[in-house]
């Protein structure tokens, strides 16, 4: 079966384009998807227009689409072994991973079917007794929903989930790295019920299709999770049309411990925090902070967990971590462990590929750790984007503030301690969209997720990631009406 989804059919794409996809543990295809055109991108959006100004979908009641988005999430469930592993051939990830990440997308669409039926107009008092005042939500319009590689299920259901229940159509676009597992959602968003035209698929890379999706005139709003150079782009090229725009990009995120903490707790949460599939992580916790009273132990301690971290085959029930997406990833993770050498960090463990030969045609890199850091570093300041932890210390909790904030990103950042007052008051001066007290990497789909200063504009999940998708409206209705009077020739 063809691979894109333009208004209700499965096509091929118009140049007959196709692409293999990588399976990063070994670097054998996956499958051969089809590589859509400008033409076709055009194609997409002409049909998401279409079915949003004539088609049944933005006028369909709430409680109809609110279930509707139910029983994709039961489809979700349903298809759940099949979509994990998926994922892990596309992205790499371990099967542990993947099945968490459809039951986490499950949960987003289960939530915004039911806080879409909780949605009320709200009424205004005017003043005036003749005139009933209410300012109600309508969707936005058509929707362009751009999706990285590292979370590709994820990230593109936390757009894909509100725009359908708010009413919206869109074109959705994967990466061009790991498209499968949104294939699989698309189809079970179309056997859902969800008409012709509502949710449209492209598939491919984005010099080729994103300046469509960006910034064609049908196109009422761009929703992109991606990098901070592509999110530039993105909001130039939508400016000339005043798109909506969301923009949900990289972070440099601080994870700041104080010495008054249970010390094996820590270690765990810090190794995971960073190490967690291969460091791919947006929000990944690649910036340790650490009071210099307990540093010395704590790098330690952390490096020798990291060490004994297993890496393979992430199909493989056994492995803990798997390699990089690409060899074009690998090299620029490579690429920064020679800067941050050469910038005088040092190399505690890591900065090398295994050596174990079963692992030879992967992705792989070794979990990596630079000690004596400084904010000036590349390595401190860049979203590496894997396994490398850079450490600094730091002697008072202002500090601690003052590094957990000298960063351009502001999307993410723990701190540990046993004060609790402290725990606030660090928690409070950090300039970052989610920040967890003595907890590292939790979300919900009830609480917003969205970046601070370069990590982005907007908001995902939760209360404001349901209005992204929706124009407020005011409607003024006068119940007597008469002459305005204000020209009296
Ligand atoms: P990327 O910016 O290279 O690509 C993201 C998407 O944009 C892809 O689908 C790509 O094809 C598309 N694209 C590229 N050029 C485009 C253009 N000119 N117009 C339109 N679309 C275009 O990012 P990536 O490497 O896939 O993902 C990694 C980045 O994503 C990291 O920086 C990571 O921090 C970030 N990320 C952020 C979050 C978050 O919640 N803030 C979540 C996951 C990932």
């Amino acid at each position: 079966m063809p691979d894109l989804y333009i208004d209700g059919m499965w096509v091929p794409a118009s140049g007959a384009g196709t692409r293999d996809t990588i399976n990063p543990f070994d670097g054998s295809v996956v499958q051969t998807v089809d590589e859509a055109s400008a033409a076709d991108a055009v194609a997409a959006v002409e049909a998401a227009r279409r079915a949003f100004d004539t088609g049944p979908w933005p006028r369909t009641p709430i409680a109809e689409r609110s279930a509707t988005l139910t029983r994709v999430a039961g489809l979700l469930q349903r298809d759940r072994e099949q979509i994990a592993r998926t994922e892990t051939l596309d992205t790499g990830k371990t099967l542990v991973e993947a099945r968490q990440d459809v039951d986490d997308v499950t949960a987003v669409f289960g939530w915004f079917a039911e806080h879409a039926l909780s949605q009320r107009d709200r009424v205004v008092e005017t003043g005036n007794p003749d005139v009933h005042s209410r300012v109600v939500r309508e969707p936005v319009g058509v929707c362009s929903l751009i999706g990285p590689w590292n979370y590709p299920l994820l990230q593109i259901s936390w757009k894909v989930a509100p725009a359908l229940v708010a009413g919206c159509t869109s074109v959705v676009k994967p990466s061009e790295v790991t498209p499968l597992s949104t294939i699989h959602l698309v189809r079970l968003i179309a056997e859902a019920g969800v008409p012709a035209g509502v949710v449209n698929l492209v598939l491919g890379a984005g010099a080729a299709v994103g300046p469509t999706l960006v910034e064609h005139d049908a196109v009422d709003l761009v929703s992109f999770t991606g990098g901070l150079m592509t999110g530039r782009a993105i909001l130039r090229g939508a400016a000339q049309t005043i798109k909506r725009t969301a923009v949900e990009l990289g972070g440099k995120n601080p994870h700041i411990v104080f010495a008054d903490v249970d010390f094996d707790t820590v270690v765990d949460q810090v190794l995971t925090g960073v190490f967690l599939h291969a460091g791919q992580v947006c929000s990944a916790g690649t910036r340790l902070i650490v009071e210099r009273s307990i540093a010395d132990d704590l790098v330690a301690a952390v490096a020798s967990r990291a060490e004994r971290i297993v890496l393979g085959n992430g199909l493989d029930e056994a492995s803990e971590s798997g390699p990089l997406v690409s060899a074009e990833h690998r090299a620029k993770v490579e690429e920064y462990v020679r800067v941050g050498t050469a910038e005088g960090a040092r190399l505690v463990t890591g900065g090398r590929r295994p050596e174990d030969p079963t692992l030879a045609r992967g992705y792989f890199y070794l979990p990596t750790i630079f000690d004596d850091c400084s904010r000036d570093m590349r390595i401190v300041q860049d979203e590496t984007f894997g396994p490398i932890l850079t450490v600094e210390r730091f002697d008072t909790e202002q500090e601690a503030i003052v590094l957990g904030n000298d960063t351009e990103y502001g999307l993410a950042g723990a701190v540990w301690t046993g004060d609790e007052e402290r725990g606030d008051r660090v928690a409070a001066g950090l300039r970052h969209g989610t920040v967890w007290i003595n907890d590292f990497g939790y979300y919900v789909p009830q609480a917003e997720w969205g970046g601070f200063k370069r990590s982005g504009n907007g908001r995902e999940l939760g209360v404001a990631g349901l209005e992204e998708y929706q124009e407020l409206k005011h409607v003024w209705r006068n119940t007597r009406p008469g002459p305005a009077g204000r020209f009296t020739s």
